[in-house]
Order: C-alpha cells, then structure tokens, then sequence
C-alpha cells in the first residue's frame, strides 16, 4: 500500500467514499505524495513521454506559431509569454530558440511559467538557466500578468481533476472510489453510463477569456481529447509507459484523463473569446511547416541522426493508429475578439 493509499483508507473510513476528483486531486497535487509534487514523471526512465520531450522541433514549431501571433496581435512591445505546466522547460527552451529568428517579438517577452511541482520548476529553471528572456514562476493562470499575453499549454489540461457521473435507471450520481476490508480502493458506483466533466480545466478557460476580452492575446492548448461527443469513462493511469489501473498505486503513478475540447471551446466562446479548431496535432505541425524544418535539419545531420528526426517526426505526426499521437492529440487556439484567426488552424 501506498502512503497515500494510506491516507486515503482512513479518509474513507471516516468520512466515506470520495469522488474521482477528490481522488485525482488527492493523487497528483498532495503537498507530500502527490504525483507531480514528488518527482519528475517524464522521459524514458520516467512514466510517459510528451511531444517536447520527444524532438525539439515541436517546440520550434510552437515558437514559430508565438512570433506569428504576436505579430497578428500588433506586435505589443511588452507581452506575458505563459506556459501552463512546462514540465522540463523543453518546450518554452525551444520556442525562445526559434524566436531568435523574430528578435523584436523575442526582446517584447517576458516568460511566465505556471507550474504546482517544486521538482519540475527547478527542471525548468536549469533548462531556461541561459534563456533569452526574463523567466518567473506562478502558482496559477490568476497570477499571470495583466496586459497582451501569449499563452500555450500541451498536456495541462489532461492532468487536471475530473468529475465522473454515472447514470443508471434515470437517476444520476457522482461517481466515488470507497475501499474493502483490505484497504484495495475500488468504484462504489459502478454500472451505469458514464460522463465527464473537468471543473479546474473550465476554471483556466473562462480565466483565459476573461484575460482575451481584456488586453489582446491568444492561447493555443494541444492536448489528448475529444471533440466532446459522449466519450464515457477516459480515467487512466500510466507507470513506466504503461496502462495501470487508477486505482491500483495513488500518488505513485500518472493519472489523467482525455480532453473535452468541445465543453472548453464552448466556455471560451461564451466568455468572449474567439476560438479555432479542434484539429490534430498532425495538422496543426504540418501547417506550422515540421516537415519542411524536419527536411532542414536533415541537412546537416548524419545518418543515425536523420533516423532519429525521421522518428520523431513519425511519433508526433501519425494518424495510423488510434493510439498515435498525431490523431489523438488535437490542437486548439483561443484569441482576443477583433484579432485574425491564427495559424496552424485551416480556420
Ligand atoms: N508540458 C510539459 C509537461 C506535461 S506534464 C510537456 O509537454 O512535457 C503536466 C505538467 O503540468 C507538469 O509540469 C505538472 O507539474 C504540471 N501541473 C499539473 N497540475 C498542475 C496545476 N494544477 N497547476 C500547475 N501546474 C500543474
């Protein structure tokens, strides 16, 4: 048993089953076991792999979109560029790289990292050590500057906590997690059709188009969801790059839950703000110009390189399969109203 197990057992028995959320928020944010609180979960040694993580270009790309969005905005000489979990740094490292190649979008920056993890944020701050732009850390999206901002996030919102109802014989109830006599967690309100929600995940959203109302600006959230038609139960856990039962190790595996793009967009939408998308992840870095950059860097590099970018390339765009990066994870853009729509999106 876990030391959050632990704690959660005696909550139980206390108090009572508690919700999904609950659970997920007990799970990756507890000041001591928390998940995300206690460890670095990426790379290969770690539990899962995102797209930073795995080539430069996807940052490059994301730097690309930044210079471009920042023009369509007026080019402010001053700008919040907000990053949204920045896990390593790999992404935002990337992206300012990229923007040496805009120097007046890159000198008007000035780099806000929002991030609960006091491991990752120390990642962070060694790989943004020598960055070309000032860097500060924030709890939460609130606390972010006031004034025209730039803001992405790729795989935040998936960690954040979930709601699950269940509905059965017309009657609707939150689903809970209650344990055995042996202290094994499990479903008390299993059977029934199952439905999401993601309330933090809504809260970031309307606070971002409140922000977009107020000073011009655009957010671009790449994530693995859906467009919101349905979905059912997405609770998962991964350890070690694999699928593990979410109730199986709290605290000690990665729990997440795919994306509703559709309930986000349409709180975006009501809030103000001008949205695109959802599109795949495949077409957002092909628009963007990946293969062409892939094609440059091929270039110059050597054979076991030009295997390695063919790679990474394939990981990130493939829509073969369900399970590829390419298809499941889907990018989406919020704006200011009045701005141009943004790149990457055919509208
Ligand atoms: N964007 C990175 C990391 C994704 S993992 C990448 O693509 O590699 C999720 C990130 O969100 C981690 O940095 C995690 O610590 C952070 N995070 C999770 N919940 C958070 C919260 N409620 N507030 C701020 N950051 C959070």
């Amino acid at each position: 048993m876990t030391p959050l197990q632990r704690r959660i057992v005696d909550i139980i028995r206390r108090d009572g089953p508690i919700s999904v959320e609950t659970y997920m928020a007990l799970c990756l944010g507890d000041p001591a076991h928390g998940y995300y609180m206690t460890r670095d979960p990426l790379g290969p040694g770690g539990d899962f792999t995102t797209s930073p993580e795995i080539s430069q270009m996807f940052g490059e790309m994301i730097g690309v979109w930044i210079a471009t969005a920042w023009g369509a905005m007026g080019a402010p000489p001053k700008f919040s560029l907000v990053e949204l979990g920045p896990g390593r740094g790999a992404l935002m490292a990337d992206a300012l790289r990229a923007l040496r190649a805009a120097p007046d979008c890159l000198a008007a920056a000035h780099v806000e990292l929002v991030e609960i993890s006091p491991v990752l944020r120390e990642k962070q701050r060694a790989a943004l050590a020598s960055a070309p732009a000032p860097v500060v850390w924030r709890d939460g999206v609130e606390q972010t500057a006031d004034g025209p901002f730039i803001l992405v996030a790729n795989e935040f919102f998936d960690a954040l906590p979930i709601r699950q109802c269940v509905r059965r014989d017309g009657e609707t109830r939150e689903r809970r997690i209650a344990c055995d006599a042996d202290g094994a967690l499990i479903f008390a309100d299993d059977g029934g059709a199952i439905s999401e929600t993601c309330p933090a995940g809504e809260d970031v959203t309307r606070s971002i188009a409140a922000r977009l109302v107020k000073a011009p600006g655009a957010a671009l959230i790449i994530d693995y969801g859906h467009a919101g038609d349905g979905e059912g139960d997405t609770l998962q856990a991964m350890r070690a790059h694999a699928f593990v039962d979410p109730l199986a190790s709290p605290g000690e595996c990665d729990i997440t839950a795919h994306v509703n793009f559709g309930a986000l967009l349409a709180i975006a939408r009501a809030g103000g703000a001008a949205t695109q998308g959802p599109v795949s992840q495949a077409d957002y870095l092909r628009a963007m110009g990946i293969e062409t950059r892939a094609a440059m860097l091929a270039k110059r590099a050597d054979d076991r390189q030009k295997l390695a970018l063919a790679s990474a390339l394939a990981r990130l765009t493939d829509v073969k399969n369900a399970r590829a990066m390419g298809a499941l994870f889907k990018a989406i853009a919020l704006r200011s109203p009045g701005l141009p729509p943004m790149p990457g999106f055919d509208r």
